[in-house]
């Protein structure tokens, strides 16, 4: 014996499964439109112009050329560091800041989703920023979706190896030097997203903080490998104070 449901409550309760899913689709939108945009570049104006590499559809053939050996220079800085890279992002570049503004980038010069996306503004197409993203992408790919949205990776840990595999000099002093510190670090790093972007409105000079604490554990650990040893037990499930002891 079936049981009717009667129409207006079906009727209801339709109109509110698709309410709710129109206001989290504008939610997505608003709060992440550079995911939007990776879905879907064409919508936000861009074209492929190589495998994963978008431009804006009214630059050059020149302005093309050069964002492509930035992002080629990158990839080829980082794999130095962290050998063959494995994270495939979508990787797009926005030549004029309108586009960046669209993409929610605020005053930042680069952006990156998980292992997903990577975003340059205009004033970060250039090889380290280019690095500094595709390096993050790198670093999430590697400890998996899991990891990377509990926080396992400290923040402080995941932008100092951004600076250092990309040899940020804005933050690090020139490869060779015994100390790359450019500021001290102190004991406390913040190390979850709200805490870094509470403290980066505050303190101009976390980032080098940042890099400064990373290269001395790097420097005290055994190199990039040890880098890589930590990312590859934190995939497997250990703490990262287990992880990097
Ligand atoms: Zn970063």
């Amino acid at each position: 014996m079936s049981r009717k449901i009667p129409k207006k409550y079906l009727r209801t309760v339709l109109f509110g499964i698709v309410f709710v899913l129109a206001v989290s689709f504008a939610g997505i939108i608003w709060v992440l439109p550079s995911s939007v945009a990776a879905v879907c570049p064409a919508c936000y104006g861009f074209q492929e112009t190589q495998p994963d590499i978008y431009v804006q559809e009214n630059v050059s053939e020149e302005q093309r050329a050069a964002i492509v050996s930035v992002i080629e220079d990158a990839r080829q800085k980082l794999a130095i560091f962290w050998g063959p890279l494995k994270a495939k992002p979508r990787i797009l570049i926005c030549s004029d800041d309108d586009c960046f503004r669209r993409l929610g980038g605020g005053g930042r010069r680069g952006m990156s989703l998980f292992d997903k996306v990577a975003v340059l503004s205009p004033r970060g197409s250039n090889v380290t920023i280019a690095a500094h993203e595709l390096s993050m992408n790198e670093m999430h790919h590697r400890i998996g979706l899991w990891a990377f949205s509990t926080g396992r990776i400290p923040i402080w840990f995941d932008e100092g190896i951004a600076m250092y595999s990309s040899n940020d000099l804005r933050y690090l002093s020139p490869v060779g030097q015994a100390n790359r510190c450019l500021v001290a670090t102190p004991t406390e790093m913040p190390t979850g997203m709200l805490e870094w972007n509470r403290t980066a409105l505050i303190d101009r000079q976390l980032y080098a903080k940042a890099a400064c604490r990373t290269s001395q554990w790097i420097a005290t650990h055994g190199g990039a490998p040890a880098v890589i040893s930590v990312v590859e037990k934190i995939a497997t499930g250990e703490s990262f104070e287990e992880a990097s002891r």
